[in-house]
């Protein structure tokens, strides 16, 4: 009886953490395993990264005031100053990064919440070059923006640490206990140092390519490095290349970024165009609320940057149509579900103004109403594409004629007084005509 009991009551705590586990990524749509909050990932993360280089500090493995320990904060600092502009909550990561003397590792990381490291094996064994070490650290960063560190968090969570990572998870969400803060946040830590130690998936890899070579790109470091990187990491095989077993390749790595290649040139020439006295806040390092020297926090320099109605190039395609008014909703019933998941989101991204990420998400899902097709309209109106927002409002309108309305049995607008909103922008529709009232009418009646 009783382990029936204990294994029954261990079932139930795995599906009180694992109902809400599945969530779409803002920036690739992918849907991922997340058993772990963003919140409770980062402090994680924080606890094991404090860990993991005070046990190195012991060593006198951490390298400092050296010329590279400076090089590595300034290039990192300019790939996050990029990497702000597609998840603007990270502006608010304490990010930080450590140079690892360990001359024979080839490695790199960049934990949930942006604590980063790197070994100096990329420069004793691969020679590596600045762009080469943009290219690795922008691969990092991509990692923990596309939130696979936090994926990673929650498949160590089932796989490795068990039931007893659920337990403690769970007692420490409705409890007295005084330990089960500590203990949760113990269990984060562990989870966090593990997931470092996973191989990321496939699409994971291709993913972090894509943001990365970008990031790179759009920070000055030529993306040409990142293929002759993979090409050297290759050649040193997988003797001392740690990097390789995390991140395996996904299948024709070369090619595809060279096909990039193409895409984010033109960002790397503007960016090497651009002065390098273009005001930038310290992100490494420093304290969050610090400002930069023309007076911006991060927060609002991310606000600034997430304004301009710029993409990463994997969604371009689909930002493209979205920003010149064309995006047709024509997904029906068979939409509905993704439609009821992803309202929420919706309602946080409008709320956070992010409203690239929220465009991008009304799309995936594609449903036709009056909500979908105003949220498009609010996100134009974000990113100051006028007439895409007026073509969207307008559609939205034309939803609810049409019968199309979140208002329905049972309002699921979020919240949202759509059709004041939509009159307060395109003006009150005039009525029809009203009918011409027959003067025998009665008459006949
Ligand atoms: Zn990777």
């Amino acid at each position: 009886m009783q382990t029936v009991s204990g294994f029954r009551r261990a079932l139930l705590l795995g599906l009180i953490v694992l109902a809400p586990g599945c969530a779409t990524n803002t920036i690739t749509g992918r849907s991922q395993l997340m058993l772990v909050s963003e919140e409770a990932a980062v402090q994680g993360a924080v606890s094991a990264y404090a860990n993991m280089m005070g046990q190195f500090s012991k060593k006198n493995k951490v390298e400092t005031g050296t010329p590279r320990a400076a090089r590595i904060k300034e290039i990192t600092n300019r790939l996050v100053a990029e990497a702000v502009r597609f998840r603007p909550d990270s502006a608010n990561w304490a990010w930080e990064v450590q140079l690892i003397d360990e001359p024979k590792t080839v490695n790199a990381f960049c934990m949930a919440g942006g604590k980063m490291g790197i070994y100096t094996g990329f420069w004793e064994k691969l020679n590596a070059t600045d762009d080469e070490i943009g290219n690795v650290m922008g691969h990092e960063i991509g990692h923990a923006l596309a939130s696979h560190t936090r994926e990673k968090m929650s498949m160590a969570m089932t796989v490795g640490v068990g039931t007893a990572v659920l337990a403690a998870l769970v007692s420490s969400r409705n409890s007295n206990d005084p330990y089960a803060f500590q203990r949760n946040q113990n269990t984060a830590a562990l989870a966090a140092a593990m997931a470092i130690t996973l191989p990321n998936s496939r699409d994971a890899e291709s993913e972090a390519d894509q943001i990365g070579i970008e990031l790179a790109a759009r920070a000055g470091f030529d993306p040409r490095a990142a293929v002759t990187l993979w090409e050297k990491m290759a050649k040193e095989g997988g003797t001392s290349a740690e990097f390789l077993s995390t991140h395996p390749s996904p299948e024709n790595r070369a090619e595809r970024l060279r096909s990039l290649l193409v895409k984010v040139d033109p960002m790397y020439q503007l960016a090497k165009s651009r002065p390098a006295t273009a005001a930038v806040p310290d992100f490494i390092d420093q304290p969050v609320n610090e400002r930069a020297a023309d007076g911006m926090t991060r927060e609002e320099y991310a606000k600034k940057l997430a304004a301009e109605p710029q993409v990463m190039t994997f969604v371009a395609a689909e930002f493209e149509q979205f920003s010149k008014g064309n995006v047709v909703l024509t997904c029906a019933t068979e939409c509905v579900f993704g439609y009821s998941f992803h309202r929420s989101i919706w309602k946080e991204l409008h709320a956070k103004h992010q409203w690239r990420d929220l465009a991008v998400a009304v799309m995936k899902v594609g449903y036709f109403n009056d909500l979908s097709y105003f949220l498009l309209g609010e996100a134009a109106t974000g990113l100051g594409l006028k007439d895409a927002a007026t073509t969207y409002y307008a559609r939205a309108r034309a939803a609810q004629q049409a019968d199309k309305s979140c208002e329905g049995a049972f309002n699921t607008c979020e919240g949202f007084e759509i059709a004041k909103a939509v009159d307060a922008v395109l003006g009150v529709p005039e009525l029809p005509p009203a009918p011409v009232k027959d003067k025998n009418y009665n008459k006949f009646n």
